[in-house]
C-alpha cells in the first residue's frame, strides 16, 4: 500500500534550489521555482534556449557540467530532470546524505517530493496529486481550473477582513481596475482582465465591451452601464469618474470594463488621474487594441518585412479641417507606411480627400472593418481614392477600423 504524500506550500523566496539537467522538464520547471524566488542553481552541460536566457538575464546560475554532489550544499530542495537513472540516483543518494528533499523527474517511485499539477488564480495556487499518476492529477487539475474560471467570483472572493481594518488610504480597501476587454471577441480579454473581472463587486462597462463578458458575470454585482453612445447623448466623464471614485471609497472593488486597450482612445488616463486624485489605487490592465486586431480580422497584418516598417493609430472623430484637430494629416498623407483611423467614418470623406490632396497615392489598398471579432463583423475592401464612397454603398456603421497602406493587399494570395 502507498502511503500518502503530505501536501505543503514550500516558500522558496532566495532559498538555494539546485535543477539538475536542462531539457525539456527543466525548462518547463525553471520558471515556477523562479517565480516563487528561488535562488536557482542549473547544473547540466547541455542547456534549452529558453533556460539559457534565464542564465544571460542572470535569473539563475549555470554549472555548464555534470552533477557533483557537492551542488546539494547549501541547498533546500533539488529537482532531477535527467533521463540517466544512473545519474539520477547519485542526486538521490546525495539528497538523502544531506537532508534535501529530491524530486525526481524520472521516477517517480524513487522521489521524496512529487510535484502537483497546478492551476493559478491570482493569489490562489491549487495543486494537484495523483497518487503517483500524473495524468490523473492533470485530469483532475483541469477539471478544477475550468470550475475556477466559471465561478471564480463566488469561490475566490477574499473573505472579508477580521480584525480591526488596516487604513489603506481609502475608506475599506475599496479599489478600482482599468482592464481593456479586448475587440470584440469575448476571448480575447486577458487572463488578468478576466479574473478581476470576475472578482469585482462593482463593473462599469463601455457599450463596446462584448456582452458575453457581462453574461459571466458572478450574480449580486452591480453592474453600471456607461454607454458613450457616439454621436448621441453621453453620460459625461465626471459622472462616471465620480462613480468609480465613490464605489471605490465605499470599499468595493470596481473594474472598468473599456473595449479594446483602456488608453487607447479610451479616456482611461483621465479615470486613472481621478482615481489618484481621490487615493483610490488603480490597477491598470492593457488589452487587446482593435486599431491592431481589426485590420487582423480582416487578414491585415499592421507591419509586413518589405513592405510596412510602421503604423501610425489617429483617430478620425475630429474633421481635418476643423480647428479642434490635433492630428497634422498633411504629414500622414506623405508616410509610406500603415495607417490605422479609429472613429472615423463619419469624416471619412473628409479625411481621404485631405490625405490625396497631400499626395497619398489614390490606388494605395484600404480596407474597413465593422465590429471586427464578432459575428456581426463586416468588411469592405478599396482604395484610398474609392473608399469613402464604398463604404457609404455598403451601410457600413461604427465601431469600424480604417485601414490603409499595401498591407491590405500583402496576405492576399
Ligand atoms: N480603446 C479602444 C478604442 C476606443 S475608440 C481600442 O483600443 O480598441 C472607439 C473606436 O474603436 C470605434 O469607433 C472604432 O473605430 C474602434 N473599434 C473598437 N472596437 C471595434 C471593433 N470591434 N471593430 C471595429 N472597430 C472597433
Amino acid at each position: 500500500m502507498t502511503v500518502n504524500p503530505y501536501p505543503l506550500g514550500l516558500r522558496l523566496a532566495g532559498l538555494p534550489v539546485v535543477v539538475v539537467g536542462g531539457g525539456a522538464v527543466a525548462t518547463r520547471r525553471v520558471p515556477a521555482l523562479l517565480d516563487a524566488g528561488a535562488d536557482v542553481l542549473l547544473v547540466t552541460p547541455e542547456i534549452s534556449p529558453a533556460l539559457r536566457a534565464h542564465a544571460d538575464a542572470g535569473r539563475l546560475r549555470w554549472a555548464a557540467r555534470r552533477f557533483v554532489p557537492e551542488d546539494l550544499d547549501g541547498a533546500w530542495l533539488v529537482q532531477v530532470a535527467i533521463d540517466d537513472p544512473i545519474a539520477a540516483a547519485s542526486v538521490s543518494v546525495a539528497a538523502a546524505e544531506r537532508r534535501i528533499f529530491c524530486v525526481r523527474a524520472d521516477d517517480r517511485e524513487a522521489a521524496t517530493a512529487w510535484t502537483p499539477a497546478v492551476t493559478r488564480h491570482g493569489p490562489v495556487t491549487v495543486g494537484v496529486l495523483g497518487g503517483g499518476d500524473p495524468h490523473r492529477a492533470m485530469t483532475v487539475r483541469d477539471a478544477i481550473r475550468t470550475l475556477l474560471q466559471a465561478r471564480k467570483g463566488t469561490l475566490l472572493t477574499p473573505p472579508v477582513e477580521e480584525g480591526p481594518l488596516v487604513n489603506t488610504g481609502t475608506a475599506r480597501g475599496g479599489e478600482v481596475a482599468l482592464v481593456g476587454a479586448g475587440p470584440g471577441d469575448a476571448e480575447l480579454i486577458t487572463l488578468k482582465g478576466w479574473r478581476l473581472l470576475t472578482e469585482a463587486d462593482v463593473v462599469v462597462a463601455d457599450r463596446l465591451v462584448p456582452g458575453l463578458l457581462l453574461d459571466e458575470l458572478r450574480s449580486g454585482v452591480e453592474l453600471v452601464d456607461a454607454s458613450k453612445i457616439p454621436y448621441g447623448p453621453s453620460r459625461t466623464q465626471e459622472e462616471i469618474n465620480r462613480i468609480l471614485v465613490d464605489r471605490a471609497l465605499a470599499g468595493s472593488v470596481v473594474v472598468r470594463l473599456k473595449g479594446g486597450d483602456p488608453y487607447v482612445f479610451g479616456r482611461g488616463g483621465e479615470e486613472l488621474l481621478a482615481c489618484a486624485e481621490a487615493g483610490v489605487p488603480v490597477t491598470v490592465v492593457p488589452g487587446v487594441t482593435s486599431s491592431i486586431a481589426a485590420p487582423a480580422a480582416a487578414g491585415v497584418p499592421v507591419t509586413h518585412r518589405g513592405v510596412a516598417h510602421e503604423f501610425t493609430v489617429v483617430s478620425g472623430h475630429v474633421a481635418p479641417d476643423s480647428p479642434d484637430s490635433l492630428v497634422r494629416w498633411e504629414a500622414l498623407a506623405g508616410l509610406r507606411g500603415t495607417l490605422v483611423i479609429l472613429m472615423g467614418l463619419k469624416n471619412l470623406p473628409a479625411i481621404t480627400a485631405t490625405l490625396l490632396a497631400h499626395g497619398r497615392p489614390a490606388d494605395t489598398p484600404a480596407a474597413v472593418v465593422q465590429e471586427a471579432t464578432t459575428g456581426a463583423q463586416r468588411i469592405v475592401r478599396s482604395t484610398l481614392g474609392e473608399v469613402a464612397a464604398a463604404v457609404a454603398d455598403a451601410g457600413l456603421r461604427p465601431p469600424a477600423v480604417v485601414v490603409l497602406g499595401d498591407v491590405v493587399t500583402v496576405l492576399d494570395l
